[in-house]
């Protein structure tokens, strides 16, 4: 049993009936009683799309047929009867927005706006305090938003308030919705008559502010990290102002290569030091200079890696967490021609000898080395740099990252 069938009865369907019947019922009606279609129809377009919302939506037609209607006061304010309009005939057909409407309950929210932050990564080693200057609309003080008297703002009764105007065409079995703008309000949905326009922002409700921003950029920060100014962006009446969003954009450094928390860097050192030891230093992002001493006689190879713990970027949030820091040696050779027959007889006798030649032979043919000029390129030559470059990947994954740091 239900308590009252008012909402059934304005459906023109029994209390019992199908969804199915609830709907095509709607269909019907909400066509024909469409203000755009049949100006002269009053309420009804409201009082049938009223009556779909509550008993399309198995809750509250349950709580319906037990209470009435009583039973759903409190339960807040419905949905437009164009929102329900535009819901049941598909509003993605002319791109889904309700301009003006509510799509949901509580107040719309408004868009972020987004700012990309160049960073070093000397700000992000050490932290560093910058100020964003920011332009955006506020609701006019003024008014408080209104645009004019309280009094003198009308809804606008060509699109009920909407701001938009629907137009149904039947195309055989499809019907279609067109939405455009009202023309009698300009899309605003109210009416405010020139004499009684605010005169602080000529009825516009909105006006322009720059606000200025200080950007915390905290030490050990990423690329791409966002810093939120909540409810910063801009404003406009009946609206929750979205957020200013500061996004780091990483700077690539000329010395240092960072991944997460480690640093990566290549050092010159010289053959000498390489074989005989000594030291080489490094400029570190807060200006401290570095010293790294190869031992006599430790033999650093070209490529090879060491770890420098603790001197890698800091951790987010725990700045006294510190990556590490790996260097890869590059050798520097002396100069061609550098060495005299005396000083090469000398090496002779200090360096290792010579390694066995690959394939011993009597009758091996003599080549000539011709020197090879970079720039020139056959498509060979590029196939193996090619390859050569995924081997270098790999060779970063197993020797960079992910390598621990070992103990000296
Ligand atoms: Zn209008
Ligand atoms: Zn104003």
């Amino acid at each position: 049993m239900v308590k009252t069938t008012k909402l059934y009865d304005l459906l023109g369907v029994s209390p019992s009936a199908s969804e199915s019947e609830l709907k095509s019922s709607y269909r019907k009606l909400a066509l024909k009683y469409h203000p755009d279609k049949n100006p002269d129809a009053g309420d009804q377009f409201k009082e049938i799309s009223h009556a779909y919302e509550v008993l399309s939506d198995s809750n509250k037609r349950e709580v319906y047929d037990q209470y009435g209607e009583e039973g759903l006061n409190g339960d807040g304010p419905g949905m437009s009867p164009q929102d329900i309009f535009s819901q049941f005939f598909g509003g993605g057909f002319f791109g889904g927005g309700f301009p003006h409407g509510q799509r949901q309950r509580g107040p719309r929210r408004g868009a972020d706006m987004d700012f990309s932050l160049g960073v070093t990564l000397e700000d992000l080693y050490k932290g560093k305090t910058t100020k964003i200057a920011v332009q955006r609309q506020i609701v006019c003080v003024k008014c408080s938003g209104k645009g004019g008297k309280a009094d003198s703002v009308k809804s606008c009764p060509g699109c009920q308030g909407t701001g938009v105007r629907v137009t149904i065409r039947q195309m055989g079995p499809m019907i279609q919705q067109m939405q455009s703008a009202c023309n009698e309000c300009n899309g605003e949905g109210e009416i405010i008559k020139e004499k009684d326009r605010c005169t602080s922002c000529h009825g516009k409700k909105v006006s322009s502010e720059k606000k200025v921003h200080e950007v915390f950029i905290e030490k050990g920060m990423a690329d791409g990290q966002r810093i939120k100014f909540a409810g910063e962006a801009d404003q406009a009446p009946g609206v929750v102002a979205g957020d200013v969003v500061v996004i780091l954009n990483e700077k690539e450094h000329a010395f240092f290569k960072r991944n997460g928390k480690d640093l990566h860097c290549k050092v010159k050192i010289d053959l000498l030091t390489a074989l005989a030891g000594g030291s080489f230093t490094i400029k570190h992002l807060d200006d401290r200079i570095l010293e790294g001493t190869i031992k006599p006689g430790e033999v650093m190879k070209p490529e090879e890696v060491r770890c420098i713990d603790g001197e890698g970027m800091p951790e987010y949030k725990r700045p006294f967490n510190k990556g590490d820091l790996y260097v890869q040696f590059e050798l520097v050779f002396p100069p061609a021609n550098w060495a005299d027959a005396e000083t090469i007889a000398k090496l002779e006798s200090i360096l290792p000898p010579r390694m066995a030649m690959e394939v011993e032979a009597e009758d091996a043919l003599p080549v000539t080395l011709k020197k090879v000029d970079p720039r020139r390129r056959t498509r060979e030559q590029d196939r193996r740099q090619q390859r050569n470059a995924y081997d270098d990947d790999e060779e970063e994954e197993r020797g960079g990252p992910g390598v621990q740091c070992h103990q000296q």
